[in-house]
């Protein structure tokens, strides 16, 4: 997909002829605001309606982080939702990293003020008493992997405690496909195993997640977040690593999808099909579920995760307390709600 500049102003919609705003080579289209939009939405309802989140009462939780990605997902989700009583309640979680983390947070917030969605914020800092680079640095590991350990972990508790059905994150395709070539480098199956458009719940040990925007690419999300006049945050995260793989991986497809449209669609509907294969490979079916025995969620093994890292860094395991926490918030939300 390209932004029309110049020359290539004359184009028109295929749809209804007004002036286009974008081409969609892979789909060999041309598109006005509007059907653009339409589009993208499209896709977006398609996710959520094979995951069956499109049934009233639904209550979804969407992680927001100021981004372009979490700003599109969330209009799109505002939009698709609108009309069939799916509730859709976004979460901010600061992470503390100065005016980037601050930024993050007016953007996120407005991006559900302008869908009238409820939004609520979490400090990570204020709830574990210390920075994220802090726990990193005791840790001896890249703050970029503690984030976002600290981040899955919070963002599940918070959907348990909030009774959320479904938890939508803004990873677009060109993340997806990235993500999974770099695991099939490191031929960790498994990590590719658990990267279809959803997942399923595991009995209240943790949220099923769905990702609305596995068929966007990077541009399209950009695109439709400026269309729809959804505020968002342009910086990149300070944090972020200079040469990622995925950065790698990222250039190298936007090469070929140049030279051959569809290659990115093809292989991100290959991969959902796949899913099952993957898991099945990886042996995924045969894990067995436990509890954390510090904070009663999903764990691959006695203590899960966030558990050991907050007891080896911060002295103590902080799930539960972080689980009451969110549980007081919620309780606000809803009497702010009636
Ligand atoms: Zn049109
Ligand atoms: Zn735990």
């Amino acid at each position: 997909m390209s932004h029309f500049t110049g020359r290539r102003a004359a184009a028109k919609c295929s749809i209804c002829g007004a002036p286009a705003v974008a081409r969609v080579p892979y789909a060999r289209l041309t598109l006005c605001s509007r059907h653009f939009m339409e589009f993208i939405e499209r896709k977006v309802e398609r996710v959520l309606r094979r995951a069956g989140a499109l049934r009233r009462g639904a209550r979804l939780l969407a992680a927001v982080s100021g981004g372009k990605d979490s700003a599109a997902m969330l209009t799109a989700l505002a939009r698709i939702t609108k009309s069939n009583g799916v509730e859709v309640v976004g979460l901010h979680l600061v992470l503390g990293f100065g005016p980037y983390s601050r930024k993050s947070r007016e953007a996120a917030e407005e991006a559900c003020r302008v869908n009238n969605i409820p939004c609520i914020v979490l400090d990570l800092e204020e709830v574990l008493g210390a920075p994220v680079q802090a726990i990193a640095r005791r840790a001896r590991r890249p703050v970029c992997s503690v984030c976002g350990l600290i981040k899955r972990y919070v963002i599940n508790a918070a959907a348990v405690e909030l009774g959320a059905d479904y938890v939508a994150m803004g990873h677009n395709a060109d993340d997806i496909i990235a993500y999974t070539v770099k695991m099939f480098l490191n031929q960790d199956l498994a990590a590719i195993a658990k990267l279809g458009p959803s997942t399923e719940s595991i009995d209240s040990l943790a949220v099923a997640r769905l990702r609305p925007l596995y068929e966007v690419t990077e541009k399209e999300s950009l695109l439709y977040a400026i269309l729809s006049s959804t505020p968002f945050l342009h910086e990149e995260c300070p944090f972020r690593p200079v040469t990622p793989i995925e950065e790698r991986v990222k250039e190298f497809m936007n090469r070929v999808e140049e030279e051959h449209p569809g290659m990115k669609i093809n292989y991100i509907r290959r991969l959902e099909s796949n899913i099952e294969l993957y898991k099945k490979i990886a042996g995924i079916e045969d894990w067995d579920i436990q509890q954390c025995q510090s904070c009663g969620l999903l764990s691959a093994g006695n203590e899960c995760s966030f558990c050991r890292l907050t007891r080896r860094t911060l002295g103590e395991a902080k799930g539960a307390y972080i689980r009451r926490v969110i549980r007081e918030l919620a309780a606000g939300l809803a009497t702010r709600n009636s």
